[in-house]
């Protein structure tokens, strides 16, 4: 297990981004976890949006007299390609799940648990990589509650990989799910938490024009003057690239010039992100317009959600989908599938619009409609932000973590 380097946060910060009840119910909540020592555990350290919130959570928690840790499992490719089977599998897929690939699952989840040390008063396991600690944790801390925060989208899960998964999940103490119809899925008592973007971090603070400017520079030949549609998505089957090119072609025939963004990153524990980035990037071959962007630095991730005129999230399954809140609390509309957390945060016809996931056509008429008419796309704009600042900003999600955390400990 490794630890990831984290920058400091301070709850003060937020004052002028957040309402002050947000920030006194967080405060009341911390106090009385003063004592208590707690643990996130993960898979990786950086891509996706589980490092993304943590990487905030962790600090923050610290600053407000939380004690937090975060730890990352260490695994190789092997294990990697085990879990990936299992998300994949859980969200509907029909993914390989055999013997041998269940064996490397346990040996690698139970010698990262014997690394832990036992001075822990709760335990939130994240996703369903690390599930697997769960015995060897209960030998290590044995009155420490653990807690499972499931991220993903577990609308259609299949039989084989939702059996794996329940015989660990069954047993924790807790569960925590992104949207209320993921919560009866397992068999133990579940709270809802919505997750959040932090508004101070380099990939959403507000950025100055000096700044604008040369994270243009380094984006070129992608224009910021010119119609742009922006994807950011780990290349990942359920992120949809290919079909926000279909809906990209669809409006190209009727915005001339239309360009296209699509930025994705590499998360350390995706095995198919680099095939999925090539068939995309063959698929883009020969359009000069379409620009496939890879692991771009935070603040060029920051610029390009503002530049954008139009942020499009066509996935097929999203547990939640940070970056649908992100764009939106840069003004950016957005238009986006009516799957898993993405109807949460697009209201349709109020911050972007909402299509089937198997409409590209649709998505592309619908970004069409926005790029027609400024004042709409200014009005989405500014409602997305105060929906964000609403529901989906830092502070209102760890208040919502520590009422959970405090009923377990209870
Ligand atoms: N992300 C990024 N660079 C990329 C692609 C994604 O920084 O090229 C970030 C994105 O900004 C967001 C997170 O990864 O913070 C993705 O979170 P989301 O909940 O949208 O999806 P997940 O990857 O967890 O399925």
């Amino acid at each position: 297990m490794h630890a990831p380097a984290l920058s400091d946060r301070s709850i003060e910060a937020y004052a002028d981004t957040v309402e002050a009840e947000q920030l006194d119910r967080l405060r009341s909540f911390a106090e009385e976890l003063e004592d208590d020592r707690i643990l996130h555990v993960n898979s990786t350290a950086t891509g996706g949006g589980v490092a993304e919130l943590l990487r905030s959570i962790v600090p923050l928690c610290n600053d407000l007299g939380v004690d937090t840790d975060w730890l990352v499992l260490d695994a190789d490719d092997e294990f990697f390609a085990v879990t990936k089977s299992i998300h994949n599998g859980l969200q509907g897929d029909d993914a390989p799940l055999t013997d041998p690939m269940k064996a490397t699952y346990r040996s690698v989840t139970e010698r990262n648990a014997a690394e832990v040390d036992d001075e822990y008063d709760l335990v939130v396991l994240h996703d369903p990589q690390p599930l697997g600690m769960i015995d060897r944790l209960r030998e290590r801390l044995p009155d420490a509650p653990i807690v499972w925060r499931c991220h993903i989208d577990l609308t259609d899960p299949s039989p084989d990989h939702l059996a794996f998964v329940t015989e660990y999940a069954s047993r924790v103490d807790h569960a925590i799910a992104s949207r209320s119809d993921y919560a009866g899925v397992i068999d133990v008592p579940t709270r809802v938490v919505h997750p959040s973007i932090d508004p101070l971090s380099e990939k959403n603070r507000s950025l100055d024009e000096a700044t604008v400017s040369s994270e243009r520079d380094r984006l070129y030949p992608l224009s910021f003057d010119a119609p742009l549609v922006a994807q950011v998505s780990r290349f990942d089957p359920w992120k949809d690239q290919f079909g926000t090119l279909a809906a990209f072609r669809r409006a190209r025939d009727e915005i001339p010039g239309l360009q296209l963004a699509l930025a994705g990153a590499m998360a350390g524990d995706d095995p198919e992100a680099l095939e999925v980035y090539e068939r995309v990037a063959k698929d883009a071959a020969g359009e000069p317009h379409v620009h496939v962007l890879t692991d771009l630095p935070d603040t060029t991730i920051n610029a390009l959600q503002r530049g954008a005129d139009v942020v499009v999230q066509k996935s097929l399954r999203e547990g939640f989908g940070l970056v649908v809140s992100e764009a939106l609390w840069k003004r950016t509309p957005v238009v986006g599938s009516t799957v898993g957390g993405i109807p949460l945060q697009i209201e349709d016809g109020r911050t972007g619009h909402l299509v089937d996931p198997d409409d590209a056509q649709a998505a592309g008429a619908r970004v069409v409609d926005l790029l027609d008419d400024d004042d709409r796309r200014r009005t989405f704009g500014a409602n997305g932000r105060e929906h964000v600042r609403d529901r989906f900003l830092l502070p209102r999600q760890i208040a919502d973590l520590f009422d959970v955390l405090l009923d377990v400990l209870d």
